[in-house]
């Protein structure tokens, strides 16, 4: 049997598509599926091939909220003169910019050099400035990074941490027609040049087995609101399926989860704490500087001594450059504490898990991608953790 596509592949959310998974099951295995719980499914544990996750709340160590910067003629990455300034845009990259990063670097680093400049300002420390940076000094520019914040502090810090090239990154109806051969681009570039960090230590970059759990409430129809997406998000997977490893249905004895469908395959992810301070350490490692600096108004960078500046200010973006096509997507991540012994991902129910090696991430990524739209509120919302965490748990109830 053939399958049609699988769920796009989001950062944190690879929710059941209904027409996905109707077609995929077809409508005779619907009422097997509801009652499905394979007697002799392997238990979690002590030998197992998967450690449970531990999901009590007492084990969250922080809440952090992110939000993510979504254009919906995706990522901004034209130039524009500002006096004698020429200033190349590198933000907007929706839920896709660590995933993105290297690719979209490039395109902002061959703008920036064009015209000879060999000093250029980068403004933003976060993946996006700094992977700019590193790609900049790499084809020979001496560069200064302005932020008004470093990376532990930025919002890319606070992301998941897996490769998520289209997730949140344009509007099918509203991005240009070169967008898709611009994002296939990018995506190809990010993909190899984050290979170059695989097998380093601290695993900066690695492969984790990732799970999609669905369960017979997973069919049932999204309660009233949440099943009408009012954005139609691009989703490019089919132009780099040769690159995506393939996901692929497990038979019950394969897995340990008490669900009836999963499917489960290879997924890039980023340990963000290493990743972030090995490309710090590079940039600085190889002649970079950074300075505190908040830019007020554009016309602050006059005062910059570097002509050509490459703006990667993330969400800031929206305030400072007042670009209104910035919409917050609004994310949310519990921290539990780290399990070194558990290494895999799962998506179950609208709640995506990612044990890293930092700790294990636990996000509320909701019925569609519409969760979190227009919301940039960033305080952290305990009861939204908690329900999470109650969420998975009985997937885990088995285990003494
Ligand atoms: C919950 C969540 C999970 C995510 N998970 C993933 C994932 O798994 N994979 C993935 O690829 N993407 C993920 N993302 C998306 C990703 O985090 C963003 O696309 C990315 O962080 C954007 O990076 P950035 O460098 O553009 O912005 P930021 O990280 O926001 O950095 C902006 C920089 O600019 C500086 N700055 C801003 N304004 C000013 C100013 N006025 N003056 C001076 N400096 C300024 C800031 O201090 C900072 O240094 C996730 C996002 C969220 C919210």
């Amino acid at each position: 049997m053939t399958h049609p596509s699988p769920p796009r592949g989001g950062e944190g959310n690879a929710l059941p598509d209904r027409r996905w998974l109707l077609t995929a099951l077809g409508a005779a295995s619907l009422s097997a599926c509801a009652t499905a719980v394979a007697p002799s499914r392997p238990s979690f544990g002590p030998g197992a091939a998967l450690p449970p996750i531990l999901t009590r709340a007492d084990r969250i160590t922080r809440i952090t909220v992110c939000t993510r910067p979504f254009r919906a003629t995706g990522p901004r990455l034209d130039v524009e003169t500002l006096g004698d300034k020429r200033i190349v845009h590198n933000y907007g990259h929706g839920g896709s910019g660590w995933s993105l990063s290297w690719g979209s670097a490039e395109i902002a680093a061959r703008r920036a050099l064009e015209g000879g400049a060999k000093e250029i300002a980068v403004i933003g420390c976060g993946a996006i400035g700094l992977t700019t940076a590193l790609t900049l000094q790499r084809a020979g520019a001496k560069v200064r990074i302005y932020a008004r914040e470093r990376m532990p502090q930025t919002r890319s810090f606070r992301a998941t941490g897996i490769w998520s090239p289209d997730s949140r990154i344009a509007d099918a109806d509203k991005m240009g027609a070169d967008f898709p051969a611009q994002w296939e681009a990018m995506t190809r570039a990010s993909w190899a040049t984050h290979q170059t960090y695989l097998g380093m230590p601290g695993a900066p970059v690695s492969f984790t087995e990732r799970y999609i759990l669905r369960d017979a409430a997973a069919l049932n129809p999204a309660p009233a609101g949440q099943s009408q997406e009012e954005i139609r998000f691009a989703s490019f997977v089919d132009r780099i399926r040769d690159i995506n490893p393939r996901f692929r249905d497990l038979a019950p004895g394969e897995h340990p989860f008490p669900v009836p469908r999963v499917r489960a395959g290879a997924n890039m992810m980023f340990n963000v704490g290493e990743l972030s301070h090995l490309l710090t350490a590079d940039f600085l490692r190889e002649g970079g500087t950074i300075t505190p600096m908040e830019v007020h108004a554009p016309a602050d960078l006059a005062a910059l001594p570097e002509t050509v500046i490459v703006n990667c200010t993330g969400y800031g973006a929206r305030a400072l450059w007042k670009d209104e096509t910035l919409t917050p997507v609004r994310g949310q991540i519990a921290w539990l504490v780290p399990q070194p012994e558990a290494n895999y991902a799962f998506i179950y129910r609208g709640v995506s898990v990612l044990a890293r090696p930092d700790g294990v991430v636990v996000q509320q990524v909701g019925a569609s991608d519409m969760f979190g739209v227009g919301d940039a509120d960033e305080t952290p919302d305990r009861v939204e953790a908690e329900a999470a965490l109650k969420t998975v748990a009985p997937l885990f109830a088995a285990f003494p």
